[in-house]
């Protein structure tokens, strides 16, 4: 009895094609099909006609149902890629988005190799910042801080799951772990949404925690507290880089010449909107 053999690859894809929303589509049935069986996406393409069992059609329609109803992909299937690694995920965290890569590129940018400096991603959420850029330097010795202990546990599994030694997980809020410490370069991509921004309760946002994503009437409650807080946690000429939103490089360069940076700049992500923010502190 049951399911088995009822459908095949292709026929269990186009079935779910059908049910996802347009922008979804093909991707995620595969994406999420690709999940199910283990296998990758070259997989299904070669094993079009192979029928599917019963269970696996089964699990395969829980997560469909939970997509249709909004659940984003990457909680679904429990990772997400970042950088070069695959990041465990969960409702704990937000979900590392590739803007924030551009991030990690400007701090690796000011972070020479062969030299032991200490670094400091404040809000690690999943460990995204914290663990690329302890994996692409070694010898830099990285503290990542959350107030969250849900985020903390998944991000100190990411870093374990990835070999990653030279960061240690603080709990706590902003610079409240960070007493006495001073670091070489600050990263954070703190929650930076307007509380009252519509896109909160819209698609896969309104199942990201709202601690990582909104931060008070200009969203910007966050930010103002890492921007005045950092020269105090900085050594002389170490560097603070903000992500920020699309509208909010003026307000942030603005916040950083008051705290006394220099060298500031706003830098754009791939889709030519303005992401990141950073300054020098001269000491
Ligand atoms: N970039 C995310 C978004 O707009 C927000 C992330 C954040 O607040 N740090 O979907």
């Amino acid at each position: 009895m049951g399911n088995s053999g009822q459908f095949d690859v292709s026929q269990c894809l186009s079935r779910a094609v059908g049910r996802l929303s347009a922008e979804d589509g093909r991707h995620v049935a595969e994406h999420l099909l690709s999940h199910v069986l283990g296998k990758d996406r070259a997989w299904l393409f070669a094993h079009a006609r192979d029928p599917l069992g019963a269970e696996e059609i089964a699990h395969f329609d829980a997560l469909l149902e939970r997509r249709i109803a909004g659940e984003p992909v990457a909680y679904l299937t429990g990772h997400r890629g970042f950088w070069t690694l695959d990041l465990a995920v969960g409702p704990d965290t937000l979900i590392p988005r590739p803007e924030t890569e551009l991030l990690v590129e400007l701090a690796l940018a000011r972070l020479p190799t062969g030299r032991v400096l200490e670094v400091a991603d404040l809000g690690t959420g999943s460990g995204a910042i914290a663990l690329a850029l302890a994996s692409e330097r070694p010898q830099a010795r990285v503290v990542a801080t959350d107030a969250s202990a849900g985020a903390l546990a998944m991000a100190e599994r990411n870093a374990r799951m990835h070999d990653i030694g030279n960061v240690r997980f603080l709990p706590g809020d902003w610079w409240q772990p960070l007493a006495g410490q001073r670091f070489d370069l600050i990263a954070s991509n703190p929650p930076y949404i307007a509380d009252a921004d519509p896109h909160l309760r819209q698609g896969d946002l309104r199942h990201e925690p709202i601690s990582a994503l909104a931060s008070g009437a200009d969203g910007l409650d966050a930010i103002r507290v890492i921007a005045g807080g950092a020269p105090g946690h900085l050594r002389a000429d170490g560097w603070l880089l903000l992500e920020h939103g699309w509208e909010q490089g003026k307000a942030i360069r603005e916040l950083l010449a008051l705290a006394g940076f220099v060298d500031i700049a706003t830098e754009r992500d791939l889709e030519a909107r303005d992401r990141v923010t950073l300054g020098r502190w001269p000491g």
